[in-house]
């Protein structure tokens, strides 16, 4: 098995090599690009296993280096935001990172998010090869959600979801009406337990109302979020 491989995209070089020495301290293969169009070039013949991407770069920036990179690979990104609203704007957009870290963040944190990221890939990896295995394809009104293909089609349209917005919806999905508290799904979607990371659960519950309607996740405040089914 070839040791995983990270590409840390940033071009600041104390943070570049802080972030860089950290990961190659987990074991993990590290190669660093300082700009975008770099980048770019980098994930295509790397074909890293996972790409932490500081949003602001010279030349071209994180939101088209990841427009770029998923056009062809579906290579989980995290990106490195200045700002919470930063975050939300970015989501807003579709930029389609699978998860987002503001900054200044902890490299303990940094570490523990990578590995979400790289564990979950392995388990879709995983599913894909179960694939042929039929599983059912779920339907709520006009919403369907096919858990083998990985797909989701609303009033017949494929909806086009990131996996981690694929993987929310289907756990929102297993319990309606039920709500879920943030640290529940953070645990069960990023496998991640420190409920510092909150914020990106409701960032990605964002863009999932923002592709699929708002009426299908329920805000509970201070609690969580509930899947509302469509009505038939
Ligand atoms: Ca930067």
């Amino acid at each position: 098995m070839t040791k995983t491989t990270i590409l840390v995209v940033e071009d600041e070089p104390t943070i570049a090599t802080a972030v860089a020495q950290r990961l190659v301290a987990e074991g993990w293969h590290v190669e660093v690009a300082g700009d975008g169009l770099t980048a770019v070039d980098a994930a295509a013949r790397l074909q890293p296993d996972l790409i932490v991407l500081d949003v602001m770069l010279p030349g071209i920036d994180g939101l088209e280096v990841t427009r770029r990179i998923h056009a062809h690979w579906p290579t989980p990104i995290l990106m490195l935001t200045a700002r919470d609203d930063e975050t939300d704007m970015l989501i807003g957009l579709g930029v389609g990172a699978d998860d987002y870290m503001t900054k200044p963040f902890s490299m303990r944190e940094l570490v523990a998010r990578c590995k979400a990221l790289l564990r979950r890939a392995q388990h879709t990896a995983a599913a894909g090869q179960r694939a042929q295995a039929p599983v059912p394809v779920v339907t709520f009104g006009d919403l369907a959600i096919d858990q083998a293909q990985r797909r989701v089609h609303r009033d017949g349209e494929e909806i086009h979801l990131t996996p981690t917005e694929f993987d929310l919806l289907v756990m929102l999905a297993a319990s309606p009406h039920t709500v879920l508290t943030r640290e529940k799904l953070l645990a069960e979607v990023w496998d991640w337990i420190d409920a510092s990371g909150t914020r990106t659960v409701d960032s990605h519950i964002k863009a999932l109302r923002r592709k699929l309607g708002a009426g299908l996740i329920r805000t509970v405040h201070g609690v969580g979020y509930a899947f509302e089914p469509p009505s038939e």
